[in-house]
């Protein structure tokens, strides 16, 4: 098992690189499968998604396109919540076929705003890959169509995900340890 020191915090081992890779390659083949023919846009929202994106589609057998998105959100002051607001999402999305690659989906918050931005052009199809989901921490429900793993809700870092701004690169993903 190893452990690895990001800001004050320490991590140890819970997916390794042959697991993450081994699973992406099986992610990606259901995607190759159900689109065979079809054009992809994938949408790859930033920043902890970048690795797993890279990852994947060395994968991918199907036209592909790719756009990075990154997505703000904003703390409203009353009880409603957030806004999301989606930069850099220069593509039309209008009657293509359109898949989202997240690295972690957690209370489904996040995506729950986004989704509505993404109909609203009126894609062909609108589908969601997750590399991780903390599926019993939802309180937003978001249709997610492929997942990579279902995980405990344990902060992770690793292969893209940070702590803070640092833990993002790793090979591997680490889970917090848990203070005894
Ligand atoms: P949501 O709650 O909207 O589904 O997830 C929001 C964001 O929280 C994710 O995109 C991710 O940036 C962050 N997040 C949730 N759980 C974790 C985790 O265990 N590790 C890291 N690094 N980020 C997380
Ligand atoms: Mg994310
Ligand atoms: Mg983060």
């Amino acid at each position: 098992m190893h452990t690895i020191k990001v800001h004050d915090k320490t991590f140890t081992t819970y997916l390794s690189e042959q697991q993450l890779q081994s699973r992406i390659k099986e992610l990606a083949n259901y995607i190759n499968r159900d689109f065979e023919g079809k054009k992809v846009v994938f949408i790859a929202i930033l920043n902890g998604s970048f690795m797993f994106v890279a990852d994947i589609f060395k994968y991918l057998t199907i036209d592909s396109e790719v756009s990075f998105i990154k997505l703000a959100s904003y703390k409203g002051l009353n009880s409603t919540g957030s806004v999301t607001t989606a930069i850099g999402l220069d593509t039309d999305l209008h009657a293509k076929h359109v898949v989202i690659l997240e690295d972690i989906i957690d209370t489904g918050k996040t995506l729950h705003y986004f989704l509505p931005q993404l109909q609203h052009q009126q894609p062909a199809s609108l589908k969601i890959v997750t590399l991780l989901h903390k599926a019993e921490m939802t309180q937003y429900p978001v249709p997610i169509d492929y997942t990579g793993f279902v995980i405990p809700n344990k902060f992770v870092v690793g292969y893209g995900l940070d702590y803070d701004g640092l833990g993002r690169n790793y090979k591997e993903i680490y889970q917090l340890e848990e203070a005894t």
